[in-house]
C-alpha cells in the first residue's frame, strides 16, 4: 500500500479537468410553461438530443437537476472509441449476440466515431481532440488469443483499423510489461472531456436552446396530450420527453431504473511529469485499456504532461482520497518508473451498465430515453442523444441499431446495487486466478 506522500500538497478531490471548466449553474435559466420535447439530463446526450432538435427547428428545453456538467461527462477518462467495447459486460466479458445483429451494432458504433468527429469539426469545439488510437493490453495469453478473434469483425463492422501487437513488440506502445502483447485499435481518439461538454453547452446556447439547470424533475405523468413535468423550478408541458440520465437514473423513471446498474468508475491526475519520462509512458500517446476483469484506463493529459489514470478501485461512490491509493498502486503496478510521484486530483463518477451490457434508446411508457453506455458513452451517447432527436422529429433515414424493444431487467433487480462490493471482490479473484492460471 502506497504512504500518504503519494498525496501532492494541493491535493483536490475534484476532477483534473474541471481546472478548463468547472460545471456551473451560471446565470438561472427560467424552466418555460412549455416545450415541444423535455429532455431531462444535462450530460452530452441531453446536450446532443437538444442540438439536434435546433437543426430541424424543434422547441426542446433541458432540464439539469444540478450544475451545467455535473454528471459523468465531465468526469470520465476521455477516450473516445468506436465499437471496441460494444457488448462487453461489467465482468470485462462479451455478451452473447447473434452476428447479424453485432454487425449491425458494430456499424452505428463506428457512425458514432463518425458523428462526435463531425460535430467537434461544424461546430468548432476547442477540445484537444487527438485521434492516435488505442491499445488494449491483454492480461493472459487467452485474453491474448480472444482479441485476435476480434480483430476481422472490428475492421469488417467498424473499420476500426485493429491490429495485434504481440508481447515483443509491446514497448512501442507502452513503457510497461505488464501485459502479454494487445490489440490497436486506430479508430480510437481522446478529448478533454469537460471542454468537449462545454463546446456542446456553447452550441446550444448559440442556437438559443434553454439550457436550466438546478432543475430538477420531481414527477412526469401523462396530461392527455402529451405530458405535465413538474421540476424544483416549476412545471411545464411537453409533447415528448427524453430521459437522458444514464448513471443517475433515480426514482423518477422506476422501470428504467430497474434496467441500469450504476457502477461507480474513479480516476486520478499525477503531478506533471519530467518531460524525459512523460514522454516515455505511452509513446504514442494513445489511450490505453486492458482486458481484466476489474480493468484500468490510462493516458497522457492533453498536454502530454500528467498520467491520467482511471479503474474501479471500487465499484460504488468512496472517498477520492482511498480511491487515489487504490488507482496509485495500480498504475504503479503498470509503470514502477511512477513510485513517487505524487497525485493531485482524485475523483469519481456513475457509469450505467445493463444488463445485456449493450447501450439502449427506445421507449418505455410513452417516454423516450437514451440510456447505458457501459463505460464508453463519449461517442456512444452524444450518438444515442441525436438518434433520439431525429426519430422524435421524423428525420432518422433508418431505425438505430440500438433502438430495440428488448431491454432487459431482473425480476430481483430494482435500482438498489447493493450486490456490488461482493461482485467486485469476485471479479478481482477471478483477475488473479486468470493470471496465475495462465
Ligand atoms: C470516471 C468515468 C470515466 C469514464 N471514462 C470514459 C471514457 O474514457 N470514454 C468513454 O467513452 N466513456 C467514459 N465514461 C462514460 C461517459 O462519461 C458517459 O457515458 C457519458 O458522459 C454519459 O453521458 P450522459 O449525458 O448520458 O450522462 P451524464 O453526463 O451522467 O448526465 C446525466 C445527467 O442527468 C442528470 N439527472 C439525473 N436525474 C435527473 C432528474 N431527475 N432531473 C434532472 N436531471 C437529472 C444528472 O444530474 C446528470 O447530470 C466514463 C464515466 C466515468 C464516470
Amino acid at each position: 500500500m502506497p504512504s500518504a506522500d503519494i498525496f501532492h500538497p494541493d491535493f483536490a478531490p475534484v476532477p483534473y479537468w474541471w481546472e478548463a471548466y468547472r460545471p456551473t449553474s451560471g446565470e438561472l435559466v427560467e424552466v418555460p410553461a412549455s416545450a415541444r420535447v423535455a429532455i431531462v439530463g444535462g450530460g452530452y446526450a441531453g446536450l446532443a438530443a437538444a442540438l439536434e432538435f435546433s437543426r430541424h427547428g424543434v422547441d426542446s428545453v433541458v432540464l439539469e437537476q444540478g450544475a451545467l456538467g455535473i454528471g459523468a461527462s465531465t468526469r470520465n477518462g476521455g477516450s473516445v472509441s468506436g465499437g471496441v467495447n460494444i457488448g462487453k459486460s461489467f465482468s470485462g466479458r462479451a455478451a452473447a449476440v447473434d452476428p447479424e445483429r453485432t454487425h449491425r451494432l458494430l456499424s452505428d458504433a463506428s457512425d458514432a466515431f463518425s458523428l462526435i468527429e463531425r460535430l467537434i469539426e461544424d461546430e468548432a469545439i476547442q477540445c484537444f481532440w487527438q485521434k492516435r488510437g488505442r491499445f488494449v493490453g491483454a492480461w493472459t495469453r487467452a485474453h491474448y488469443a480472444y482479441q485476435e478473434k476480434r480483430v476481422a469483425s472490428l475492421n469488417d463492422d467498424a473499420q476500426s483499423g485493429a491490429y495485434m501487437v504481440p508481447r515483443e513488440r509491446q514497448r512501442d506502445e507502452i513503457a510497461s510489461d505488464y501485459y502479454f502483447g494487445g490489440m490497436v485499435v486506430e479508430r480510437s481518439a481522446s478529448l478533454h472531456p469537460a471542454l468537449y461538454y462545454k463546446g456542446l453547452l456553447d452550441a446550444c446556447r448559440r442556437r438559443g436552446v434553454a439550457v436550466c439547470a438546478e432543475a430538477s424533475v420531481e414527477r412526469i405523468a401523462a396530461n392527455g396530450t402529451g405530458w405535465r413535468v413538474d421540476t424544483s423550478r416549476g412545471t411545464l408541458t411537453a409533447g415528448d420527453v427524453v430521459i437522458a440520465t444514464n448513471g443517475y437514473t433515480g426514482a423518477i423513471t422506476p422501470a428504467l431504473r430497474r434496467r441500469i446498474v450504476p457502477i461507480a468508475s474513479h480516476i486520478i491526475a499525477t503531478e506533471p511529469l519530467p518531460p524525459d519520462l512523460a514522454n516515455s509512458l505511452i509513446p504514442k500517446r494513445r489511450s490505453i485499456s486492458d482486458t481484466k476483469r476489474v480493468l484500468c484506463y490510462y493516458r497522457m493529459s492533453p498536454d502530454g504532461t500528467r498520467m491520467v489514470f482511471g479503474g474501479r478501485a471500487r465499484f460504488t461512490p468512496a472517498d477520492p482520497r482511498l480511491c487515489a491509493r487504490v488507482l496509485h498502486g495500480y498504475m504503479t503496478e503498470r509503470f514502477p518508473q511512477l513510485r513517487g510521484v505524487r497525485v493531485t486530483h482524485g475523483w469519481t463518477g456513475n457509469t450505467a451498465f445493463t444488463l445485456d451490457a449493450l447501450p439502449h434508446m427506445g421507449e418505455e411508457g410513452g417516454l423516450h430515453y437514451c440510456l447505458g453506455c457501459n463505460g464508453s458513452g463519449v461517442a456512444m451517447m452524444t450518438y444515442l442523444g441525436t438518434q433520439t432527436a431525429r426519430k422524435i422529429a421524423g428525420v432518422a433515414n433508418a431505425p438505430c441499431a440500438f433502438d430495440a424493444p428488448d431491454f432487459p431487467d431482473h425480476p430481483l433487480y430494482t435500482g438498489n446495487p447493493w450486490f456490488l462490493p461482493v461482485i467486485g471482490g469476485y471479479y478481482r479473484m477471478r483477475d488473479r486466478l486468470d493470471r496465475l492460471l495462465a
